[in-house]
């Protein structure tokens, strides 16, 4: 299989097959992100991901889900993501689920009937990183999309029939504004009931305008106990079937839960890494690795 320059995928995808249809990442903009920051976005022939397929039919021919790979693999247009899509059932005909990162604005590009027909080829779990419900930190995240567009377009994939997962981030907002974060966040998930939400948190990666801000003393990270108390109420707030998936290692409590059947187990764990964790860690802003 082709593959080029760094290639991420979310954990729970550890057992899909990782297709590359694009190199790097369209948008590479956010405040935060420096996973495709060296690399040039570019997208791969379909020469290429035919020959690929190939491959997979040889080595993988039962196969039932794939993973297109790299940053922002959706903002491929309807017509191009059709032709893949098509492509991998006529090599791969027991596939039954085509997902991949997206983003707002890889919705907003396109109509209606397109994500219709993209979502009777399939495709679906799409892994939209939202980060924020918050209009002014999701400006500062600089994720090119407005809170009312989330809003909009996550609607847009319900009503096409794809579903899709709500990726955020503990602490998105900054010191002191842990649970201004969890009620936004809440209120926009209790809304567009996504299949997951998928927490991650909020980290100074090197080279990134964040890390900058947070230098120059323009941002300020919130501390593990705000973070924690964000995660709790996170999982107070949300009151619509969904799953917790929140295994992602950047997250100090890190588990999945199926909600709302094991909402107060979650609490409770959390509640129990707060009260058995010494104040002076609580009230510090611990070194989290990259995403
Ligand atoms: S967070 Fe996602 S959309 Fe933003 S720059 Fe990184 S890979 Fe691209």
């Amino acid at each position: 299989m082709n593959y080029t320059g760094p290639v991420y995928r979310p954990p729970y995808e550890a057992n899909t097959l990782l297709l590359q249809v694009t190199v790097g990442c369209a948008h590479n903009k956010c405040t935060f992100c420096t996973m495709y920051r060296d690399v040039k976005f570019s997208v791969d022939k379909m020469e290429q991901v035919e020959k690929d397929l190939q491959e997979a039919q040889e080595k993988y021919p039962k196969v039932k889900r794939v993973f297109l790979v790299n940053g922002d693999a959706f903002v491929l247009s309807g017509r191009r993501l059709k032709a893949v899509a098509e492509m991998i059932h006529k090599y791969l005909p027991e596939v039954e689920i085509i997902t991949m990162y997206a983003s707002i604005n890889n919705i907003m590009g396109k109509t209606d009937e397109e994500l219709a027909d993209l979502a009777k080829l399939g495709i679906g779990d799409l892994w939209v990183g939202v980060e924020t419900g918050l209009e002014d930190a999701l400006d500062y995240l600089n994720k090119g999309a407005s809170l009312q567009d989330a809003y909009e377009q996550l609607e847009r994939l319900n009503r096409a029939g794809i579903t899709f997962f709500y990726g955020f981030m503990f602490g998105a907002a900054g010191k002191g504004r842990g649970i201004e974060n969890a009620e936004a966040n809440a209120k926009l998930i209790n809304t567009v009931k996504p299949l997951g939400i998928v927490p991650t948190t909020l980290s100074p990666n090197e080279g990134t305008k964040l890390a900058k801000d947070i230098a120059e003393g323009n941002f300020e990270l919130a501390t593990e106990r705000e973070v924690l108390e964000e995660q709790k109420k996170t999982l107070e707030l949300v009151d619509v079937p969904t799953y917790y998936m929140g295994i992602h290692i950047i997250n100090t409590v890190s588990f999945d839960a199926q909600l709302p059947k094991d909402k107060q187990s979650a609490i409770d764990r959390v509640d129990y890494v707060i009260s058995d964790t010494d104040d002076l860690v609580l009230d510090s802003v611990p070194l989290r690795h990259s995403i």
